[in-house]
């Protein structure tokens, strides 16, 4: 090389140094090691039905994985047991009165501050794929590729910013693809992600995959020790719900009748599978418990064959995480949008505040910064995950968020002031299922529940869940208990205060007379 040629290449070498070091911080450029964030939600999983909270039915070696990795969550409460709310807690970290979501059929104001918009800000690229359930289109991520409403257990059309795509096949399955093809292809490698993986499994009506139709064929499935629970010494909201496995099951949700949802193949492949099954049952001619019995089978084997495909399918993504070398830096979360009731009181379904709708699994896995295997029994909740989720990725959590970071905990460092109690509002009456309004507060030792709607003056519930953790015995009219009673009314009301809620949000409206009654909603 010439030396005024050479004398221009270190010119040009200078200059390019000089570029490259001028990149502002800010920008976070291809070295931003901060974690990327994996959030995996099921919709109506209940802790009872994973292996790594001690379930006797089934196995779920992959979602286990995340909890023996990490730590699993013994008291994540959700603070209004039903699933659009809950997903707009999440967003927002703020309770249903002020996210302005308080029931189904709601639509999520895109337009207030969420989680996925603060951390799209702060450098991560964001998506989401599967189900949204939240009425208004995503805001805040950079790619949604969702269901639309519901969403079919088979063959769904899904909405995309490019506008809809028509899938066919197994809704589990396609919904693991669109995430696996965005983490492969579309993602921006220079930042860090917030990746959103949303089931509709194993929301009713539990339509199997293919694959799953005979699975526990030749098992029985433990019955709870209250499927045949008869609602006394509990107020009145108890027996006057309406979703038993006795009577509220209908034929679809019990596959008696044809699924209309399949192609031919897929029609073929169920009818094989359901033909047989269903001749049996009629020739059986079940009565009385037997035929609860029954319903109790049916119903829990295509729970846990429609859980079996997101075990499976949460595995391939787990998979790709270690192929790919992305499992050391990306915090895996698996929850449930809330619990759900597998028998227990006889029922199917969620919206209460007893403890199985209440309690939502939680299981959360960080290579290096989580000790492997532990577990956690503080009171938690979906109105912590976005000030988690921010906090983990170093930035600031705004004032007006209800919640609390729960990178602390998952560090392992002590927090002496941590929540002992947890305030709960459920809105959805009148409503599917028939489950009253009410709020309550749940501590270490007990619940107080208040149907406030509810004759003249409301009905109260107390629990003593030491003595009485299957919640079937109210002892709130107890003297025993009457200290109690004032000192956890107290409780409530400071809480209402500190989340403020004064009830002036959706508030049961008034009978008027010669009303006519209105059918109830479709079934969510
Ligand atoms: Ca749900």
């Amino acid at each position: 090389m010439p030396p005024t040629h050479f004398a221009r290449f270190l010119r040009f070498l200078f200059a390019a140094v000089s570029v490259l070091l001028a990149v502002p911080v800010g920008a976070r450029a291809a070295d931003d090691s901060r974690p990327n964030i994996l959030f995996i939600m099921s919709d109506d999983h209940a802790y009872q039905a994973l292996g790594c909270y001690g379930s006797k039915m089934n196995k779920t070696p992959n979602l286990d994985r995340i909890a023996k990795e990490g730590m699993r969550f013994d008291r994540c409460f959700v603070t209004n047991s039903i699933c659009g709310p809950c997903r707009a807690v999440i967003l927002t970290g703020k309770y249903s009165h002020l996210n302005g979501f308080t029931r189904n059929g709601n639509t999520f104001n895109g337009g207030q501050q969420t989680v996925a918009k603060l951390l799209q800000k702060g450098g991560y690229q964001t998506a989401v794929v599967g189900k949204w359930h939240l009425g208004s289109t995503p805001t805040g991520f950079d790619y949604y590729h969702i269901l639309q409403g519901q969403g079919p257990y088979y063959n769904p059309r899904m909405k995309t910013p490019d506008g809809i795509v028509r899938h066919t096949g197994y809704t589990t399955d396609i919904i693991t693809d669109e995430t696996l093809k965005w983490l492969k292809t579309s993602r921006d490698k220079s930042k860090p992600f917030f990746l959103v993986y949303q089931h509709k499994a194993p929301h009713r009506n539990w339509q199997p995959g293919p694959k799953y139709l005979n699975r526990y064929d030749d098992v029985t499935i433990p019955e709870p020790a209250t499927l045949f629970d008869d609602y006394k010494n509990r107020a009145s909201p108890a027996s006057t719900q309406t979703m038993t496995i006795e009577r509220h099951l209908n034929p679809n949700d019990l596959k008696l009748v044809p699924n209309r949802s399949l192609n031919p193949e897929q029609a073929k492949i169920w009818n094989e599978a359901y033909g047989p099954k269903n001749a049996a049952f009629k020739k059986a001619d079940l009565k009385g418990k037997d035929l609860i019995r029954w319903k109790y089978q049916r119903y829990m084997k295509d729970y846990l064959r429609c859980i079996d495909a997101v075990d499976d399918n949460v595995g391939r993504v787990l998979d790709y995480l270690d192929e790919s070398g992305l499992s050391k830096n990306t915090i895996v979360i698996y929850t449930s949008d809330q619990g759900f009731y597998l028998g227990e009181h006889g029922w199917f379904d969620k919206r209460w505040m007893y403890q199985e709708s209440l309690r939502t699994p939680l299981m959360i896995r960080w290579p290096g910064k989580i000790k492997p295997g532990t577990v956690n029994h503080q009171f938690v909740s979906n109105l912590d995950f976005a000030e988690t989720f921010l906090d983990a990725a170093g930035l600031d959590i705004p004032a007006d968020m209800q919640g609390r970071s729960m990178k602390p905990i998952l560090l392992g460092q002590g927090v002496k002031d941590w929540r002992k109690s947890f305030y709960y509002h459920y809105y959805e009456f009148p409503g599917p299922h028939s489950v009253r309004r009410h709020y309550g507060i749940r501590t270490e030792r007990y619940k107080l529940i208040y149907y406030y709607n509810v004759g003249e003056f409301g009905e109260w519930e107390l629990f003593d869940m030491q003595k009485d953790p299957q919640e079937m015995r109210s002892v709130y009219a107890d003297p025993k208990y009457a200290e109690t009673v004032k000192d956890l009314k107290g409780q409530l009301a400071d809480l209402r205060t500190k989340y403020k809620d004064d009830g002036t949000v959706d508030p049961p409206r008034k009978k008027r007379p010669g009303r006519k009654k209105r059918s109830p909603k479709k079934a969510t």
